[in-house]
């Protein structure tokens, strides 16, 4: 008999949960197969086993070091707010830090600076208030419209939904923005490829 209470599957880049029969092929990527008494399965599927899985009798352990959620009631405008000016980093490579924003990866984090105008090098503390709350708007906009598209398909190996149709920068180098028609740019952010509209996102 297990003690532990809570099983908690971080998908990270390319896992993928799904239920199928038991009697159906288990494909080769499945490294983690659960049965039901039903002899329907849950299978965890992974071609980058980047993924994890845990087993535990909290979720403490793993909750405790992550940031606010962007989507819960209690991650207030004035969070935000307050988290951005008592931090003196670069604003991108800052919201990709889960410590400080649980769930933001590299394209949502293009995709919400886009949309609140906010050139991704600027610093944190220098966000004025209303920057600060378009760009909190943003954030759960961009994550709300992901969900709601069942995520993004980039290739065979990332699948997932079909908001990759409706990214306004992110893999659009070299296209109109829809905004303003200047071309898009791909430049590096520690170490990110990052794609940006230098005439939405001024420095
Ligand atoms: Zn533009």
């Amino acid at each position: 008999m297990l003690l532990a209470e809570f099983l908690i599957i971080h998908l990270r880049m390319s896992g993928d949960l799904y239920v199928t029969n038991s009697d159906n092929t288990i494909d080769q990527h499945a490294h983690t197969t659960i049965t039901f008494d039903n002899s329907s399965e849950l299978r965890f599927s992974d071609v980058r086993k980047f993924g994890r899985i845990y087993l535990m009798k909290s979720t403490k352990q793993i909750t405790s070091k992550l940031g606010p959620e962007p989507l819960s009631k209690t991650f207030t405008k004035s969070i935000l707010f307050n988290k951005l000016n008592s931090h003196k980093r670069m604003i991108k490579p800052l919201l990709l830090d889960q410590h400080f924003l649980a769930g933001m990866g590299n394209i949502y984090t293009d995709e919400a600076l886009h949309l609140a105008k906010i050139h991704p090098a600027r610093q944190s503390n220098t966000l004025s208030l209303n920057e600060s709350t378009s760009l909190w708007r943003s954030i759960r906009q961009v994550l709300r419209d992901g969900i709601k598209n069942n995520g993004a398909s980039i290739d065979w190996v990332y699948k997932g939904g079909n908001q990759q149709n409706y990214f306004k920068v992110y893999g659009k180098n070299n296209q109109k923005c829809i905004t303003c028609k200047e071309l898009i740019l791909k430049i590096t952010i520690s170490q990110r490829g990052t794609h940006i509209c230098p005439n939405c996102q001024k420095l």
